[in-house]
């Protein structure tokens, strides 16, 4: 059941325009905080740009053939749960400290690693207190889990 507990949203890209489909869609209980989280970076004098939002599990086990060190299997990458999006950090218009502050604000964060720092992540339904104990749970519940 592709496209369960996905909800679409309007968000600036690096494309000339907004974020495409089918990459402009986030799982449905990170809706509300990613409408905040965009308000909250313009009342900063920010603005939400990205490269990535939710990725197909086909467009994730391309990306996967085609740089097999750098990117995660689809069941492994939060951005298969629309859970995940890649900032382009030159066009939001804030210091990155900034920006980090914000976002945690709304429960989106960077890799504990410290790599890939334009990559966010909310990886909890934070209003239950955490709903998924893989990324593959999360990812099977937009029902991406499979091409
Ligand atoms: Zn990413």
């Amino acid at each position: 059941m592709a496209g369960r507990h996905l909800v679409g949203v309007s968000v600036a890209s690096i494309y000339g325009g907004e974020l495409p489909l089918p990459l402009c869609q986030v799982a449905q209980d990170c809706l509300t905080s990613f409408g905040q989280l965009q308000a909250d970076l313009a009342r900063h004098g920010g603005r939400l740009v990205l490269t990535d939002l939710f990725r197909p599990y086909r467009l994730q086990a391309e990306l996967k053939r085609r740089k097999p060190r750098l990117a995660a299997a689809p069941l492994a990458s939060y951005h298969c749960a629309g859970r995940a999006m890649d900032v382009a950090l030159g066009l939001v218009g804030l210091d990155y400290q900034v920006l980090v502050a914000i976002m945690a604000g709304h429960h989106w964060f960077p890799l504990a690693s410290g790599r890939e720092r334009w990559h966010f992540q909310r990886t909890r339904d934070v209003g239950s207190g955490g709903r998924f104990a893989s990324v593959a749970e999360a990812v099977r519940w937009v029902g991406n889990d499979a091409p």
